[in-house]
């Protein structure tokens, strides 16, 4: 399976600059695109005038968020519709940011990603634990859940693993680690879905950078990373697409 390269920009990037960051991206990274596929997700403002130039250049074009709803009166939201009519093909769900700061539940985010695939994009949903919930040991059952319920059963999109104590914190999960839980979650995968005909990729995500991107996705069962402060740099984002 082709492994995935998703940078999120989270809040970040003003038309001027994010126009340079994709097109200083697009014009170097040619040859990565036939071994790897790349996403970038910029801020939804940014994403029609991205649009073009990541389409000619083989990149995806992904999104952060999506409403649950296919319209209607929820001032300041974003359609699943609305992506896909900008040429939208991939929307992170789920990010444990706003699983944070906009209470989203596992019931909503599983609303959202059945809304995507009706419009034709393709979820990215994001589960991972805390810090405290992986020194109780409390990780497995909370991915369980969140995997359970966040996934409706005909699931057909892309997992990200982040666990939530390695996002910005510039410490990365142990090869160690990641490879014991993506034995673990495709394995929760296969239980609960019922296209289990078919793998679903799993990404990790959480401080990414450039010097481990080799190792990183060099683990058995990684389908590719989400990057995050990385995917702000051209250098690095290159880096980490080229890396192994
Ligand atoms: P960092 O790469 O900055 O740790 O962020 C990871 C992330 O949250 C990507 O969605």
């Amino acid at each position: 399976m082709r492994q995935m390269i998703i940078g999120n920009w989270k809040m970040h990037g003003l038309r001027g600059d994010g126009k340079e960051l994709a097109q200083e991206i697009a014009a170097a990274i040619g040859p990565a695109l036939t071994r790897r596929d790349v996403v970038l997700a910029p801020p939804f403002t940014l994403t029609h005038c991205l649009a073009p130039l990541l389409h000619e250049h083989g990149i995806g074009l992904g999104a952060q968020d999506c409403h649950a709803e296919a319209e209607g009166a929820y001032t300041g939201d974003i359609s699943a519709a609305m992506l896909a009519d900008l040429g939208v093909s991939h929307v992170i769900l789920g990010h444990s940011e706003r699983r944070e700061h906009h209470h989203e539940t596992n019931a909503r985010i599983r609303r959202k990603a059945e809304r995507a695939r009706e419009f034709g994009l393709c979820p990215v949903v994001c589960v991972g634990e805390s810090a405290r919930q992986k020194e109780d040991g409390h990780a497995e059952p909370w991915l369980t859940e969140q995997i359970t319920q966040s996934l409706p059963a005909d699931f057909d999109g892309i997992v990200a693993y982040e666990p939530i104590w390695a996002i910005g914190t510039g410490k990365a999960a142990t090869q160690e680690d990641i490879e014991s839980r993506m034995v673990f979650l495709h394995g929760v995968l296969a239980d609960h879905l019922e296209t289990d005909d078919k793998p679903t990729r799993v990404l990790y995500g959480g401080s990414v950078k450039p010097e481990d991107a080799a190792s990183i996705l060099a683990v058995p069962g990684v389908g590719g990373v989400l990057v995050g402060g990385a995917s702000l740099s051209a250098r690095s984002f290159l880096g980490i697409v080229q890396a192994g």
